[in-house]
């Protein structure tokens, strides 16, 4: 049924240099996403058709700058993933902040909102730990994952999940 397979608006939050452009060209289809040119794909939209569960969904996934769009957060997505990277501890305070922000203008518990570590290759400058992530995923009432764009890693299983999630959303409405 079509109200199953969207079209879904997805849109990325974050701090400057979180890996927004990174995981969106990742999305994108783009062959290596750390050697793009990740102008072609900041602030811009990607529509992408993906087979989740057998079934097919459109996703259009928003990549939004959020240094250029002072504080205001988009009222138009049917889903939200929020970036921060795990080597960035103001770039989690950012997140939060976005959650609290998300939360107040929108209804509770009818967007899906995913929180996402990202940049988890580099370990060695890690600043936020995975138990940090996931409580305050458990906090703001969202689901929480970590990837690597630069690996590639977990990174459809993010996408997939939001395609899940909004299925959930739907036919439970
Ligand atoms: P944006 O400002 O949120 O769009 O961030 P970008 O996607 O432009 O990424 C900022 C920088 O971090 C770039 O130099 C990317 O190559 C790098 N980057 C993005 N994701 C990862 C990752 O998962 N691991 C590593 N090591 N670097 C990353």
């Amino acid at each position: 049924p079509p109200s199953a397979s969207g079209p879904f608006t997805v849109v990325l939050l974050g701090d400057d240099g979180v890996g927004k452009t990174a995981l969106a060209s990742i999305f994108a289809g783009a062959a290596d996403s750390m050697q793009c040119d990740c102008e072609q794909y900041g602030g811009e939209t990607v529509e992408q058709h993906m087979v989740v569960d057998g079934e097919s969904a459109t996703v259009t996934l928003l990549d939004m700058w959020d240094s250029q769009n002072g504080d205001s957060c988009p009222q138009s997505g049917d889903a939200f993933i929020i970036v921060y990277s795990i080597t960035d501890r103001a770039s989690f305070q950012k997140a939060s902040e976005l959650r609290v922000q998300l939360r107040q203008e929108r209804e509770p518990n009818q967007t899906p909102i995913i929180l996402v570590g990202n940049k988890c290759d580099l370990v060695r400058r890690r600043e936020v730990s995975v138990n940090e992530g996931r409580t305050c995923a458990m906090v703001f009432d969202c689901k929480f994952i970590e990837t690597s764009a630069a690996m590639q890693h977990n990174v459809w299983p993010l996408f997939e999940g939001i395609v899940r999630q909004l299925r959930l959303r739907r036919d439970s409405a």
